[in-house]
């Protein structure tokens, strides 16, 4: 026997509860149904500011249970399959759900296994990652007690989510060592498995000065296949000009590193996944956020294959665009809504400064405040430490913003 929702939810992140909350205020009568195996619902993006020693991690940890919307329904449960020719998920219990319409939301998947070593020495032998909860304090605890060495921070060379938090930070960091008066006894280095310090060129061209300011030493093309904590060394392949790749080592006294990400392994094994997307994202039209082969599937949120970046800014773009096009669908009317990549990745460069890069699909800059936005500022600091976390617990979630 399986029980039908006339929508059905999968995750309650940022994505699924502000998608469940939006659908209710169109339409307070919809019987939706969210699927959520996790008692607690974070707020990451303060987990850059948590690993800087400016933002407390308990603060981004709330009840789920205080944040489903009313009106929907929680189904404590995980997804395991998806038969989405019986419109149908089965769950890790065994309980069958069918559907009118489905979101999926479940976010991405951390592969700390795919970097040898890492998960064995995450929190201890000076290496951290702001990518974990229980993780992120122990960054601010490295950076504080740093008297001077190699300091090693890490990108890997999947998408993952906040492309900017590998490096927002190392600038936290360098400010941090300059004001203690150390920063000429720190040998910063960034492995990056990208080919450049930000995709969007206006942005980019400010923080390749804080790079240059802070004499940080940049690897580009260089993906971390090991950390070797209790030897402190991380490995790296790092592509040279005639495209071979070369296994390179490096000694550190402290080490920030991002594991790769994609998307979670039910999903990469289900058949919403994009067979032709390596990392298994859920296959969607980029701009409507329906499923390309599935049309009562839409999905929005870190697990899609869409080229945007993938960020809760983005999220705030997107869920609209999945909401009004799926209530279209249910009214046999056309998918008219369109959503244009847009994404926003908040900077720091220093502390009390911070540069809100915004974009879009064609990585062209979308500021939505009448300065320029590649120059960074007080204002915008203010903004991502005291206003988004209030707007994201107030209103993103409660799909009033
Ligand atoms: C260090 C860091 C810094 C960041 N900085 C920023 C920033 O400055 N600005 C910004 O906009 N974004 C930032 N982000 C990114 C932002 O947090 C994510 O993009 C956003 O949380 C993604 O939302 P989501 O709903 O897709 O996934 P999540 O919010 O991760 O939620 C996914 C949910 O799905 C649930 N789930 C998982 N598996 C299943 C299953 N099998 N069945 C049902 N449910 C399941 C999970 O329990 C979870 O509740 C940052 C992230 C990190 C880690």
């Amino acid at each position: 026997m399986s029980k039908h929702y006339q929508i059905l939810i999968v995750g309650g992140g940022n994505a699924g509860l502000s998608a469940a909350a939006q659908l209710l205020i169109q339409k307070s009568s919809l019987n939706i149904g969210i699927i959520e195996p996790s008692e607690k619902h974070y707020y990451q993006p303060a987990w850059t500011l948590v690993g800087a020693g400016e933002f407390d991690i308990n603060a981004t940890e709330k009840r789920m249970a205080d944040y489903i919307p009313k009106g929907a329904n929680w189904i404590k449960d995980a997804v395991s399959t998806f038969q989405p020719e019986q419109n149908q998920s089965t769950c890790k219990s065994g309980k069958k759900y069918t559907y009118d319409a489905l979101i999926v939301a479940p976010g991405i998947q951390i592969d700390w296994g795919k970097i040898k070593g890492f998960k064995e020495t995450l929190g201890k032998n000076q290496v951290s990652s702001n990518y974990s909860f229980d993780v992120a304090p122990y960054t601010w605890e490295l950076i504080k007690n740093f008297e001077g060495g190699t300091a090693v921070f890490t990108n890997p060379s999947t998408p993952i989510k906040c492309g900017g938090a590998p490096h927002k930070i190392m600038y936290l960091a360098c400010d941090y060592w300059r004001k203690k008066g150390i920063l000429d006894k720190c040998n910063v280095h960034y492995i990056s498995g990208a080919s450049v310090i930000f995709g969007v060129k206006e942005y980019a061209v400010t923080l390749s000065k804080v790079v240059a300011k802070n004499n940080i030493h940049v690897h580009f093309f260089s993906n971390t296949v090991e950390i070797d904590g209790a030897n402190k060394t991380v490995y790296y392949e790092e592509k040279n000009a005639d495209g071979f790749t070369e296994l390179k080592e490096m000694k550190f006294d402290i080490c920030h590193a991002v594991p790769p990400q994609s998307a979670p392994d039910f999903i990469k094994n289900s058949p919403l996944a994009d067979a032709n997307n390596p990392l298994g994202y859920v296959e969607i039209n980029k701009n409507t956020m329906q499923h390309s082969r599935f049309p009562n599937v839409f999905a929005c949120g870190d697990s899609v294959n869409a080229p945007c970046s993938k960020t809760g800014a983005a999220i705030r773009k997107q869920v609209p665009v999945v909401v009004e096009n799926l209530l279209s669908f249910l009214n046999n009317k056309e998918c008219g809504a369109q959503y244009d990549g847009y994404s926003a990745c908040p900077i720091p460069t220093q502390y009390g400064k911070l540069m809100l890069a915004e974009f879009d699909y064609t990585n062209t800059p979308k500021m939505t405040f009448p300065f320029d936005q590649a120059v960074p500022r007080w204002t915008m600091w203010i903004m991502k430490k005291y206003l988004l976390p209030w707007l994201y617990w107030n209103k993103i979630l409660k799909g009033r913003a």
